[in-house]
C-alpha cells in the first residue's frame, strides 16, 4: 500500500504504510547469521552456519537498503549475528551512511570488536549503538556468551564512549537463576558510565537447552524492583521501538523495558526485517515473509521488481506477534542470530 506524502515531504516518492495503516519506516537488516558468541538465549553450542553464496553480499546488502531508502525508510538497524565479525562491514556502514534520505543509522552489537572499530563506524555516519551485556561477572559473562571475554566486551563500551555516538544503550536479557541477581549492578553500571540500559524479555525464538518458562524475568516485577532502589520518571520518549523509557532522576541514564510478551507494542510497529539469506519478514513473531534474494540476483541492474514485491508486501504485514512461553515447542523456530535482533 502506498500513502501520498505531504508536500513537506515530496522529495520522498513514496511511504510505506500496511495494511493496518501503520507507517513503515524502519529496517532491521541482519548481515550475517555467523557470531564469536554462542549465547545460550540465542545459539545451539554447535551452530551450522549458511554457506556463503546463500547469504546477502554486501553489495547486495547496500542496494537493499537503497531501495527501502527510496520508498521513505529513514532509520536503517544493522545487526546479525555479529555484524562486526563479517569481513569488510565497515565499507557497508560507510555506503549507508552516505544515503540522503536516511536520518538514522544504528547498530546492534555484542560489542567484542568495538574496541578496534568504534571511531570508523562512528565516521561512517553510525550515529546510535546497543551494546547487548547481560553480565558484569567475567566467568558468568562466560557461560551466557559460552565464547565472550567480559573484558573485551567493556573495553569497548569505553571505546563506543570515546567515539562520541549520540547514544549508547546496553542490551541485557534477564534469565532467572543466570543473571537477575545483577539488575542493580547493571543500572549502576550503567549510570556510571552515563549511558541507557534496557531489559529484554526472553523470546521463545530458537532452540535452546533450557526451558525458558523456568528463567523467564517479566519486565513488570524488574520495574518494580527498580523502583524501590532509584526514583524513576516514567518518560514519553521513544526511539521508534517496542522499549518503555523511565529516566533515573539526577542520571543521564534511561532505562528501557522491551516487553515482547505483551501485544502492546504491535499496533505502534513501524517495522519490517531483513535476514541475511534476503528474506524479509514482516513481523519477528511471525512467518509472513518474502524471498528477496531471488529478485535482486535475478534482476541485477532493475530494481523495480524488488520495489514491486517490497509494496506488495505490505498487505500482508500481520496485525501482531504471538508469543506463548507455555508451549513446549518454540513459537517460531527461527534462531534470532538468523533473523537478527
Ligand atoms: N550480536 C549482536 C548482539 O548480541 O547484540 C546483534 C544480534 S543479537 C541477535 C540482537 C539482540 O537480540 C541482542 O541484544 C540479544 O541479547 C537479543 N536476543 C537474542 N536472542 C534472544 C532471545 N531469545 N530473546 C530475547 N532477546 C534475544
Ligand atoms: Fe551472537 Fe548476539 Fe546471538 Fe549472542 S545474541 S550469540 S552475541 S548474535
Amino acid at each position: 500500500m502506498i500513502e501520498k506524502v505531504p508536500n513537506s515531504t515530496q522529495n520522498l516518492p513514496h511511504q510505506l504504510s500496511d495494511q493496518f495503516g501503520r507507517k513503515v519506516d524502519y529496517i532491521r537488516l541482519s548481515i550475517t547469521d555467523r557470531c564469536d558468541f554462542r549465547c545460550v538465549y540465542c545459539m545451539s553450542e554447535d551452530m551450522t552456519f549458511l554457506p556463503r553464496d546463500e547469504v546477502l553480499s554486501l553489495e547486495e546488502c547496500a542496494r537493499l537498503v537503497n531501495v527501502f531508502v527510496s520508498l521513505g525508510v529513514s532509520k536503517v538497524r544493522i545487526t546479525g549475528g555479529e555484524p562486526l565479525v563479517r569481513k569488510n562491514a565497515l565499507w557497508l556502514f560507510e555506503e549507508i551512511g552516505k544515503l540522503k534520505n536516511l536520518k538514522e543509522l544504528v547498530l546492534t552489537t555484542n560489542g567484542s570488536q568495538l574496541e578496534k572499530q568504534a571511531q570508523d563506524l562512528k565516521n561512517a555516519g553510525v550515529k546510535r549503538i546497543n551494546i547487548s551485556l547481560d553480565s558484569l561477572d567475567a566467568t558468568r559473562f562466560k557461560n551466557i556468551t559460552r565464547t565472550g571475554e567480559l573484558d573485551q566486551v567493556l573495553r569497548g563500551v569505553q571505546a563506543a564512549k570515546l567515539a562520541g555516538f549520540n547514544s549508547i544503550k546496553l542490551n541485557t536479557v534477564l534469565m532467572r537463576g543466570f543473571n537477575d541477581d545483577e539488575i542493580l549492578p547493571l543500572v549502576d553500571f550503567a549510570i556510571q558510565q552515563a549511558v541507557d540500559i534496557s531489559f529484554i524479555e526472553e523470546m521463545p525464538l530458537g532452540d535452546v537447552n533450557h526451558t525458558r518458562e523456568s528463567t523467564f524475568v517479566s519486565n513488570a516485577d524488574t520495574l518494580k524492583f527498580l523502583q524501590s532502589k532509584h526514583p524513576l520518571i516514567s518518560s514519553a520518549e521513544t526511539t521508534g521501538g517496542p522499549a518503555r523509557y523511565w529516566r533515573v532522576a539526577n542520571t543521564q541514564t534511561k532505562i528501557g523495558f522491551i516487553s515482547p510478551h505483551s501485544h502492546n507494542f504491535c499496533e505502534s510497529c513501524n517495522r519490517v526485517r531483513i535476514t541475511c539469506k534476503g528474506e524479509l519478514y514482516l513481523c519477528l513473531g511471525q512467518e509472513d515473509k518474502i524471498e528477496l534474494m531471488p529478485l535482486l540476483r535475478a534482476h541485477p541492474n532493475d530494481d523495480q521488481p524488488l520495489i514491486s514485491a517490497i509494496l506488495n508486501s505490505m498487505a500482508v504485514k500481520p496485525k501482531g506477534h504471538d508469543f506463548d512461553l507455555r508451549r513446549a515447542e518454540p513459537s517460531i523456530v527461527r534462531f534470532m542470530s538468523h533473523t537478527g535482533g
